[in-house]
C-alpha cells in the first residue's frame, strides 16, 4: 500500500453508525472510495444512512449490531467481511452517555451499562475483527473516547471512567498489535452537535462554547470524521497509540 493518501477500495466497519459522528464517519469514508459497513441498534437509522451513501454513489452495507451482544457482534463482523472480502478498519463510536450521582439508585445501573457500552462493546468488535484485520496491508482500529477521558464533569463518573478506560485499551492494545502492523488510535471529541447533545438548547451550547473552547462553538461530527479517516489512511501507518482530542480547544483552554 506504501504511503498512500488513499482508502479507496478498503472495508471498512462503523459502530453506532446510525445518528452523529458514526454517521458522518460512515458518508466520509463512502466519499472517498471505502466500502462502508453501517452498523447500529437501530435498523431504521442503518437502513437510512444506507440509502443516503447509495444515493450520493458509495458502497454501503447495512446491519443491525448492538455492540452489548456477543453472538450479533461475532456475525456480523463476520458477515462484513465475507460480504466485502476483505475487512481492514474497525471504528468503535457506538456510545450512551449517563449522568447519575455516585449515591443515586440508578447509579450501578449506569456503571454497568456504560462499562459495557463503551469499553466492552469495543472490545467485543475488536475481537471479532482481528482475525480480518490480520489479513489487511491497511489494519486500523480507531476508538472513540472523549474529553472526559482526560478530564471529569459532575455527576458523569461512570461515562467519565468509560472513556479513560477506551484510551487505556488503545493503549494496551497499540503495544499489543504493534507488531502486526495493526494501528490503534483514540479521538477524544469534544463537545459535537450529534443526537447526544441535541436536548441541550442552542443558548446552553453557546454559552458553553465561547467559555470553555478556544474556537468558541460546538463541533461538527463531520470535523471528527475526518480526523478518523486520517488516522486510516495508509501514509499514517507509523501512528499508533495517539489520544487525539478534536475538541476545537477544549483540554488547552485555561481562561
Ligand atoms: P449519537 O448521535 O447518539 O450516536 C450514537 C449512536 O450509537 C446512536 O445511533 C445510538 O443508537 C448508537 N448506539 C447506542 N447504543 C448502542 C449499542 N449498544 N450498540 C450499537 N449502537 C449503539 O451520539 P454521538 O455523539 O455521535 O456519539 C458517538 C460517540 O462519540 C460516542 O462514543 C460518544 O460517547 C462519543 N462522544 C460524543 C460527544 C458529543 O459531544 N456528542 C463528545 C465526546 C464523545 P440510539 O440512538 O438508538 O441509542
Amino acid at each position: 500500500m506504501g504511503l498512500s493518501r488513499s482508502v479507496e477500495g478498503l472495508g471498512v466497519l462503523v459502530t453506532g453508525a446510525g445518528s452523529g459522528m458514526g454517521r458522518a464517519t460512515a458518508k466520509v469514508f463512502a466519499e472517498v472510495g471505502a466500502s462502508v459497513a453501517v452498523t447500529d441498534i437501530d435498523g431504521d437509522a442503518v437502513e437510512a444512512v444506507v440509502q443516503e451513501v447509495v444515493r450520493d454513489g458509495g458502497v454501503a452495507s447495512g446491519w443491525v449490531m448492538d455492540v452489548s451482544d456477543q453472538n450479533q457482534v461475532e456475525k456480523v463482523v463476520d458477515g462484513v467481511a465475507a460480504k466485502f472480502g476483505q475487512l481492514d478498519i474497525v471504528i468503535n463510536n457506538a456510545g450512551i452517555s449517563k449522568f447519575v450521582a455516585i449515591d443515586s439508585n440508578e447509579y450501578l445501573d449506569a456503571w454497568t451499562t456504560c462499562l459495557d457500552v463503551l469499553v466492552t462493546g469495543q472490545i467485543r468488535v475488536i475481537r471479532a475483527a482481528l482475525p480480518h484485520l490480520r489479513q489487511s496491508d491497511c489494519a486500523r482500529i480507531v476508538n472513540i473516547a472523549s474529553t472526559e477521558g482526560l478530564g471529569a464533569t459532575k455527576f458523569a463518573s461512570a461515562y467519565t471512567t468509560a472513556k479513560h478506560g477506551v484510551i487505556g485499551l488503545t493503549r494496551s492494545l497499540a503495544v499489543e498489535l504493534g507488531g502486526e502492523a495493526i494501528t490503534v488510535n483514540c479521538i477524544c471529541p469534544g463537545p459535537i452537535n450529534t443526537g447526544m447533545t441535541a436536548s441541550i438548547s442552542d443558548a446552553d451550547k453557546a454559552v458553553f462554547a465561547r467559555r470553555r473552547t478556544a474556537l468558541g462553538r460546538y463541533g461538527e461530527p463531520e470535523e471528527v470524521a475526518h480526523a478518523t479517516l486520517n488516522f486510516c489512511l495508509p501514509a499514517s501507518r507509523y501512528i499508533t497509540g495517539a489520544v487525539l482530542p478534536v475538541d476545537g480547544g477544549l483540554t488547552i483552554k485555561n481562561a
